[in-house]
């Protein structure tokens, strides 16, 4: 089972197609299931179109990777408050 936290652990890979499918396979199930995951996807999908309109092609900073993963841990913490 899949929880909230893997997602976010695994968005970056998810987005950028850098997952094995197993690991595919368990995350795009939770998503299918959790409206709150399928948020955190469009929220990251929109940051990188942005990020890639400034830059003219999609590109992400480790610094973006690492302020992404912040926000969103910290968005799942408070929900869980
Ligand atoms: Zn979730």
């Amino acid at each position: 089972m899949v929880m909230c936290k893997e997602i976010v652990e695994n968005i970056i890979g998810y987005i950028e197609a850098e997952l094995d499918d197993k690991t595919l396979e368990e995350l795009e199930k939770h998503l299918h299931d959790c409206p709150e995951c399928q948020a955190f996807v469009r929220t990251y999908k929109k940051m990188l179109e942005l990020t890639g309109k400034l830059k003219e092609r999609t590109f992400v900073t480790p610094e973006i990777r690492k302020k992404l993963k912040e926000l969103l841990i910290s968005k799942i913490k408070y929900q869980e408050s």
